[in-house]
């Protein structure tokens, strides 16, 4: 099934390194058997597309994609017309963690979708139809693709955290970009706006918006993080979560963790050394890693979006159309955004 006239051929961003991005003309594919393709109206910038922005990809980038579904392959359940967004993982749906609902623990993935499958930012995306998730009419695509990383990452590593400390008070946030900030007002919507969130991050910015969300704010360039929470009246968090991957943040979370406290590591990037009877025996504490989300935590977060969207839509503050696609990089990549969205 088919609606309207889909071209043959679209113009995609090429990541050719280097901050350098390009257009090339690519095939618009046809969807087999069980397959959808979607129209793109909005992807999400995010932070884990510095590598395909300074060293190049082959794949077109995007993996926080809102779109229409515009051909649906034989085999295939979702009506022409329908909205929806793409999850990252293609999960194969029948290995023992699929099994249970864990899709972001996939064991025999079929790929990521912008990484090494083509992904958001080309006008049309083809994916199977198992990744395609349904929003219907009443949420507007672009901040729809806030269900993804802004919300999804973070809902999934808030209640990591929370499988493991039931009675929180409070909750440190390492860094303030996009997902240091979903992680914010999820944190808010799940647990309540009596919650004490102190998020730090070094970016002014950021750090405002963080501000205006309901943060309690830590300058890192001004003071060290324990110096910033007893300013906020806490000498400990209950809760810790690490969207920045850098080593000396999830280090000095560690040491202002509670007897019983949880860090949860959601940001890749840098290690962590443990003095594991200091750090975690004695007081009890844990850390673990938060990897994506499962998608059966869409339709919950879908919920929430719908009932809070004028507050989480705060977190969109750019739209660039895909031809400046650099410039909404350039600007994202200084730190003085929030989340940025590519619309065409
Ligand atoms: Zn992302
Ligand atoms: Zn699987």
């Amino acid at each position: 099934m088919t609606t309207g006239t889909i071209p043959a051929e679209m113009f995609v961003p090429r990541f050719l390194g280097r901050g350098e991005i390009g257009f090339a003309r690519k095939p618009v594919p046809e969807p087999g058997s069980g397959q959808l393709l979607i129209r793109t109206k909005a992807n999400a910038l995010c932070g884990s597309e510095r590598g395909q922005f300074f060293d190049g990809s082959e794949v077109t980038p995007g993996h926080e994609a809102a779109g229409v579904v515009v051909v649906a392959g034989s085999e295939t359940r979702t009506a022409v017309g329908t909205p929806g967004v793409t999850y990252l993982m293609d999960f194969c749906g029948e290995c023992r963690s699929c099994g249970l609902g864990f899709t972001n623990q996939c064991t025999n993935k079929r790929g990521d979708i912008g990484f090494n499958k083509d992904g958001g930012y080309g006008a049309y995306v083809l994916i199977n139809e198992n990744v395609f998730f349904p929003i219907g009419d009443d949420v507007p695509l672009a901040e729809a693709t806030m269900l993804l990383d802004v919300m999804g990452t973070t809902g999934h590593a808030i209640q990591r955290g929370l499988r493991l400390r039931e009675d929180v008070r409070s909750l440190g946030i390492a860094g303030a970009g996009p997902v240091g900030l979903g992680a914010l007002v999820m944190a808010r919507i799940l647990l309540g706006s009596e919650l004490l969130v102190v998020i730090s991050d070094l970016a002014p910015y950021r750090l405002d918006l963080a501000r205006r969300l309901g943060g309690n704010v830590i300058d890192l360039r001004e003071k060290t993080l324990a110096d910033g929470l007893r300013e906020h009246g806490l000498d400990a968090v209950d809760v810790a979560i690490d969207t920045s991957g850098k080593s000396a943040a999830r280090r000095s979370h560690l040491e202002v963790l509670s007897k019983r406290g949880v860090l949860v590591c959601a940001g890749h990037g840098e290690g962590l050394s443990l003095d594991v009877s200091r750090d975690l025996i004695a007081p009890e504490r844990a850390v673990l890693g938060s990897e994506y989300f499962r998608y059966d935590e869409l339709s919950s977060n879908l919920e929430i979006l719908r009932k809070h969207l004028p507050y989480l839509g705060q977190i969109v503050t750019h739209r660039f159309s895909v031809q400046d696609i650099k410039e909404a990089f350039e600007l994202f990549f200084r730190g003085e955004t929030g989340k940025v969205l590519v619309e065409q």
